[in-house]
């Protein structure tokens, strides 16, 4: 896919360039610190483990979950960097931190391109904050099994524990039904991190990251229903547009979109009608989702159901983390 080759191109490019130039940096470090024999070549090998040694630190830390782990990796980080630099100048600790001070020049113009190009021209990135689009992004949630095909099935974790439930409305990952299932184990899993490309113009059935409309400054993504100028209704399970029932794409033929979270007997939705600046969102676990159908309040001169286009922040094109759950959407 394109946005995948993008992407890579993107970390590729930025990796090699920002090594090279802090290779540099190291070399004018190490001969201020009069450090004998360093060449382009051991201060290239040095910033290679410096990368290497930082992305051990990141995996070790990320596995403690502590509330101070940022601050953790930092400290972590920055020794570890001393002792490869130390290590590949076979110098003194004294000199090895005195050659690696440029380097964090280095840093700072990685830091500078991430938030003046890539995070506003490229992708940025968010984590679900709800578990409202499961199973096709999950937010913080427990497993649980299907009842109907026995494949897994993810029920959000907020609330759990205000009651002690048996059992929890959650949504099937294979055959997308939403059914009461057994909570047996509370075991929290962690959100998927995601990545929004922000020069993609949105699609129907495209996921999408947005301001809230209630709020303004709330990140959610959900799925992209309705467009700009269509009326639109939720009847029988599916999105009608213009009056005509929308064919879903094949991943999520199955789901069965809720007219009335609520179970006031209502089978109907809508209809409403979007101006020429709205959009219509609904999350995939529509039971369990505050979407256009939910919100009260609406943004400043909008109905409470649309999603004016100046919120819109990106269209989702990958699930990059946990590594079991990548996979590219567009
Ligand atoms: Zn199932």
């Amino acid at each position: 896919m394109l946005t995948t080759s993008l992407l890579v191109l993107v970390i590729r490019g930025s990796t090699v360039v920002l090594l090279l130039f802090s290779a540099w940096l190291l070399q004018l470090g190490a001969r201020w610190a009069r450090v004998p024999d360093v060449g382009y070549g051991r201060a290239v090998m040095a910033v290679f483990f410096m990368s290497v040694s930082s992305l051990l630190v990141r995996a070790v830390v990320s596995t403690l979950a502590t509330p101070l782990s940022a601050i953790l990796e930092g400290i972590l980080g920055v020794l570890a960097a001393w002792v490869v630099v130390r290590w590949c100048l076979r110098t003194t600790f004294g000199k090895a931190i005195m050659a690696w001070l440029p380097t964090l020049i280095a840093s700072a113009v990685g830091a500078a391109l991430a938030v003046v190009i890539i995070r506003p021209f490229l992708f940025e990135a968010f984590t679900s904050a709800t578990n409202a689009m499961a199973p096709t992004i999950l937010g913080r949630h427990l497993r649980s099994t299907c009842p109907a095909c026995g494949a897994i099935g993810y029920i959000s974790s907020a609330g759990i524990d205000e009651y002690s439930l048996a059992e929890e409305l959650g949504i099937c990952g294979t055959c997308l039904r939403a059914s009461l299932m057994p909570i047996a184990n509370k075991t929290r899993f962690t959100s998927d991190s995601l990545l929004a490309a922000k020069f993609l113009e949105p699609r129907r059935w495209d996921l999408i990251v947005f301001r809230n409309p209630e709020d303004g400054s709330t990140v959610y993504v959900k799925r992209l229903v309705g467009l700009p100028g269509e009326e639109v209704a939720i009847r029988d399970g599916d999105v009608w547009i213009d009056g005509a029932r929308a064919e879903k794409p094949k991943e999520i033929a199955g789901l069965v979109y809720a007219a009335d979270v609520f179970s006031n007997g209502a089978t109907e939705w809508g209809p409403v009608t979007l101006r020429a600046d709205e959009f219509f969102v609904l999350g995939d676990f529509s039971m369990r989702a505050k979407d256009s159908r939910l919100w009260i309040r609406g943004a400043p001169g909008h109905p409470p159901y649309a999603v004016p286009q100046s919120y819109l922040v990106g269209v989702v094109t990958h699930i990059y983390w946990p590594p079991s759950r990548w996979r590219v959407f567009r």
